[in-house]
């Protein structure tokens, strides 16, 4: 049988029938219900966030962060990144501003940003690509001398903590995503934390196609909300959270311990003080040391049944639909790393034999 890259943690199935129970006489399916309310706290709690408002998606919540907090101009991001994260920028109508990363864990360069900020930046929208934190404290240094507001994208980033904080605490706002694919999932789904609680009713607008109340619409909003049964999902599957970090954490170390030595695979670098949520085992291919290329190792991989993912290859600002815009910014660092990278199978439910599998394999193939 295929080993996939991921695999979506489930609960056990009478656990969220219990939660559903109620959704099912009350007939409230959406629209505020109480299992959303009782999510949002709970997440609120566990996020260590100020204040948190939820979505059907996590990309709905990124589009809806960025009216909120009316970005339209230049946005300084990143193009090591899913799709979502450029494009949430372009559909609201602001334009991005490429800034490289840094090839110690692949978030952007904080000393680039400067240089790309002119009159008409707005915002920065920095990636915790992997679940690796952006450098917070420059990043918020460099907005407060240029007033300019920061919206991260933390789809990767669930319960991480910088010194005891909330990765969802820094910046104005943090979108985070609660996708199937995720280390937490509600199916599909979304948060936006935020800093400044009056943004709580135009988050709420927003994703309620920007509706006031039954006479008085402010907005021309979509529809982002998250319905009960995600959010039932998410408070039985958030119950089980610590002890499936806990089992990727297991992992990760013996894939660290498997592959730190072998020449020309390069592991990303661990920084201190972080509390990580192991969602990703990313690895660069140097071909020069290695022997053969990512692509090459890619597929050995697939033939002997493991399905590793480029992920995130190639980089934004290469993809089809942008060709036709001439958005500036070289990001050198991020296409050699888009080019070598490679995301290792990686979920709760992996076996440590499957582990050593995966690098038996790769080191079978070292030259
Ligand atoms: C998953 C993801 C998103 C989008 O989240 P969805 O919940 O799938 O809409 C955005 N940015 C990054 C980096 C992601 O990995």
């Amino acid at each position: 049988m295929a080993i996939y890259v991921t695999r979506s943690a489930m609960p056990p199935i009478e656990e969220y029938m219990e939660e559903i129970v109620p959704v099912w006489e009350s007939r409230w399916l959406t629209n505020f219900g109480e299992k959303h309310e009782k999510l949002r706290a709970e997440l609120c709690g566990y996020l260590k966030v100020p204040n948190l408002s939820l979505f059907t998606n996590g990309h709905q919540a990124l589009e809806c962060a960025l009216e909120a907090l009316e970005i339209k101009g230049e946005v300084i991001t990143t193009p090591f990144t899913f799709a979502s994260t450029t494009h949430a920028i372009v559909r609201t109508g602001s334009t991005p501003v490429f800034c490289d990363i840094n090839d110690s864990n692949y978030t952007i360069d904080v000393s680039k940003i400067e240089g790309l900020i002119t009159e008409k930046t707005k915002a920065i929208v920095p990636v915790h690509v992997y679940g690796n934190p952006c450098n917070v404290q420059a990043i918020q240094a460099i907005a407060d001398k240029y007033n300019l507001k920061i919206i991260y994208d933390a789809a990767h980033a669930f319960g991480i903590e910088v010194d005891g904080k909330g990765i969802g605490s820094f910046g104005d706002a943090s979108m985070f995503s609660f996708h199937a694919t995720k280390v937490f999932h509600t199916i599909e789904g979304g948060a936006v934390a935020f800093r400044d609680i009056d943004l709580d009713k135009s988050l709420n607008q927003w994703k309620n196609f920007g509706i006031i109340d039954e006479e008085n619409v402010e907005y021309i909003g979509g529809n982002a909300k998250m319905n009960e049964f995600c959010a039932a999902m998410g408070l039985c599957n958030l119950r089980h959270i610590d002890e499936n970090i806990a089992l990727r954490k297991k992992l990760v170390m013996h894939y660290r311990k498997q592959l730190q030595d072998v020449e020309g695979i390069v592991l990303c670098r661990e920084q201190a003080g972080i509390k990580y949520n192991y969602s990703y085992f990313p690895i660069l291919i140097d071909e020069q040391k290695y022997g053969i290329t990512r692509d090459m190792l890619w597929e050995r991989l697939k033939k002997q049944g493991i399905v590793a993912r480029k992920y995130f290859y190639p980089i934004t600002s290469d993809f089809a639909c942008y060709r036709r815009f001439a958005f500036g910014g070289e990001t050198p660092v991020a296409k050699r790393v888009a080019a070598t990278v490679l995301t290792l199978p990686l979920y709760p439910e992996l076996a440590i034999d499957n582990v050593d599998t995966i690098c038996n394999i790769i080191k079978g193939e070292q030259k």
